[in-house]
């Protein structure tokens, strides 16, 4: 058996034991599981894409992602912050952070003592990131943050924020910079818990800095280095959201396909019905289709070949894939699937997390089109 199935294997048995039995009293919760975060850091699932010299798995893009879409067969929730704590919350403080910072953030995050989060969407605008302004103001011996964050993922449990801000107006998008501001700074201020639609074990608030002072040294970056770094990160976000998007459309054909041999109508089990072996037929063959874009995209990924065209594509394929999958799911469990009892309303509330995360459909839309040259 190769790496890749070990780990795949691995994640698996995890999921069908430890997530998928307790994944619907998590929804009904709405709370972040603290319990099941520290077990994932126990597994080593935080630290699974930095080097091993840090003490990481040195995971390639392809191992990670197939972490990821076993993560989200069992828990959308659980797999979004998984991922949080893996990628956006704390690789610029990995990669940038002072010795003396990763030492006291980047390590206990990686232990699953302490939780991250990532800071970019404002209420006036998640997609057009040059519209961002939360200020970054240097003075002599420290920066000083102001603005308003919204949609930050762990937001109401999360120790520290990696967040984007401007540091020159008049540059625009060349003028943003990350820096990195623990929760315990003063003027930094957590709002209540959003109250959502799906990924309902997972927290979400807005994060207002009321003119917190941090250290020069928590800039990560040169100056003017934010959208660089930012954009060094899409290929991989991208492509990480569409494996979300396959394990959760993976969840929702699995549950249909038990559903359609168990649930008579007629006479027959309903998956007798040409109706209903449509509706799995073509959910299979999205699925599939997910799968390839994806690990073909991952592999390029894994040889240093630019996908910055295919991961859009593999996102935007497989998240529009997994709400057609998760749509049809709600029709063949008929009424019960109204029922939050079953998992196919969770599945449909998920799904819609993956249109906006990792850039929205019409965005992805039309970054293809320009690789496309129009
Ligand atoms: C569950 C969840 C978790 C999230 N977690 C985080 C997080 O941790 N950190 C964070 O910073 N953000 C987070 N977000 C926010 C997310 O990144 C944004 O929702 C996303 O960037 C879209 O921004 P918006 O919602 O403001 O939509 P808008 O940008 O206002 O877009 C509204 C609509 O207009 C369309 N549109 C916009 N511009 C164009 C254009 N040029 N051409 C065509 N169509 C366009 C969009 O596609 C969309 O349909 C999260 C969101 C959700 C739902």
């Amino acid at each position: 058996m190769n790496s890749e199935e070990m780990l795949r294997r691995t994640i698996a048995k995890f999921v069908d034991n430890e997530i998928i039995p307790v994944a619907n009293d998590l929804d009904e919760k709405e709370t972040f599981p603290r319990d099941l975060f520290k077990r994932l850091a126990g597994m080593g699932l935080y630290s699974i894409r930095y080097p091993k010299e840090a003490g990481g798995s040195a995971a390639d893009n392809t191992h990670f992602c197939i972490m990821c879409e076993e993560l989200a067969r069992g828990s959308m929730s659980v797999a979004a912050f998984t991922a949080m704590q893996c990628l956006m919350g704390t690789d610029f403080l990995f990669k940038y952070g002072t010795p003396e910072l990763r030492e006291r953030y980047w390590r206990p995050a990686m232990r699953g003592e302490k939780v991250a989060a990532f800071c970019l969407t404002e209420p006036g605008g998640g997609t057009d990131l040059a519209a961002v302004t939360t200020t970054a103001r240097k003075s002599a011996d420290d920066v000083v943050i102001t603005g308003y964050k919204t949609w930050v993922t762990n937001g109401p449990v999360a120790d520290f924020y990696t967040v984007l801000c401007q540091t020159d107006r008049s540059k625009g998008p060349k003028g943003f910079g990350f820096f990195f501001v623990p929760r315990d700074t003063p003027g930094v201020v957590v709002t209540r818990k959003f109250s959502k639609m799906g990924t309902r074990a997972t927290e979400i608030s807005e994060v207002i800095f009321r003119d917190a002072h941090v250290p020069r040294e928590h800039q990560f970056g040169p100056d003017g280095s934010g959208a660089a770094l930012l954009n060094s990160k899409l290929e991989e976000i991208r492509v990480m959201t569409a494996a979300l998007s396959l394990g959760l459309a993976r969840a929702a054909f699995d549950a249909s396909l038990r559903y359609a041999n168990e649930r008579e109508a007629f006479g027959r089990p309903i998956g007798k019905y040409q109706a209903i072996q449509m509706k799995l037929a073509t959910m299979a063959t999205e699925i599939e289709a997910s799968r390839l874009m994806i690990y073909d995209c991952t592999r390029r990924m894994d040889r240093g070949i630019p996908a910055m065209k295919e991961a859009s594509m593999a996102k935007y394929f497989a998240s529009e894939a997994a709400c057609r999958a998760a749509d049809e799911c709600t029709r063949i469990f008929g009424a019960y699937a109204y029922s939050n009892e079953y998992p196919a309303s969770r599945f449909y509330r998920d799904t819609r997390f993956l249109l906006y995360g990792g850039g929205t459909s019409e965005i992805l839309q039309v970054i293809i089109a320009k690789e496309l040259g129009l």
